[in-house]
């Protein structure tokens, strides 16, 4: 990493200010386990990451530290490696079919927090329920006890603009009220993950609980 530390700093402290009350969660899949450490001596404790074997990796790397991080899972996840990191993570954001929720529940040793990810923008090779779709799934979920829906989550299209960006954050809150609305033990669905380097501040203006910044991180 080539970034100065004072200027990691500045990052960091800009991105916190901005995020407000949303918690950020630092998306290290593009650095190495030195960047990561410099980030947690700077107080940052939620990090995410997109690939099973590197997550696995960057754990055993960082080791003692494990102990006071908060571990989010936010890639598209293959059935095989799932019983590898399900016990090994605090959060599940990429929830994004049955066959999954189905392997999940049957590996994990305990309750798994998850978010549906939800595919509002409609693009052909984003994962993720359909919009139509949720209201089933979530009454489906009702069958598997290990798994948890403690919100949504969803990504925007990397051209998307403003306009695209304010409807698909501002749909994926309306079917969050709905869930929650329904009240069931097993779905709160209090939380929104949404929002990423280039559009978390208008995630955060449309109620982000959660924001998932990678690459603001580390610009100079
Ligand atoms: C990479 C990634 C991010 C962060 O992307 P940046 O643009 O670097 O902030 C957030 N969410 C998911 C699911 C990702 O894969």
């Amino acid at each position: 990493m080539s970034l100065s530390q004072e200027k990691l700093k500045q990052n960091i402290k800009n991105i916190y200010e901005q995020a407000g009350d949303a918690e950020v969660i630092a998306v290290t899949k593009y650095v190495d386990i030195e960047a990561m450490k410099s980030l947690y001596n700077q107080g940052v404790r939620l990090f995410a990451e997109n690939r099973a074997q590197e997550l696995l990796e960057k754990q055993d790397l960082l080791g003692d530290l494990n102990e006071e991080i908060e571990w989010h899972f936010i890639g598209r996840l293959q059935r095989r490696p799932v019983k590898d990191i399900i016990n090994r993570i605090d959060y599940l954001h990429s929830l994004d079919r049955m066959s999954l929720v189905k392997e999940v529940d049957k590996r994990a040793e305990g309750i798994i927090k998850c978010f549906l990810q939800v595919n509002i923008s409609q693009e052909e090779q984003k994962a993720g329920f359909a919009v139509e779709e949720l209201e089933e799934v979530i009454q489906e979920i009702a069958d598997y006890p290990n798994i948890e829906i403690i919100g949504l989550m969803t990504m925007a299209p990397y051209e998307a603009e403003e306009d695209e960006l304010n409807h698909i954050f501002s749909s994926l809150k309306n079917e969050q009220e709905k869930i929650a609305a329904l009240n069931l033990p097993y779905a709160p669905c209090q939380e929104l993950s949404m929002g990423m380097s280039r559009d978390y501040h208008l995630a955060v203006a449309h109620g982000a609980t959660y924001v998932r910044v990678g690459s603001a991180f580390f610009e100079e």
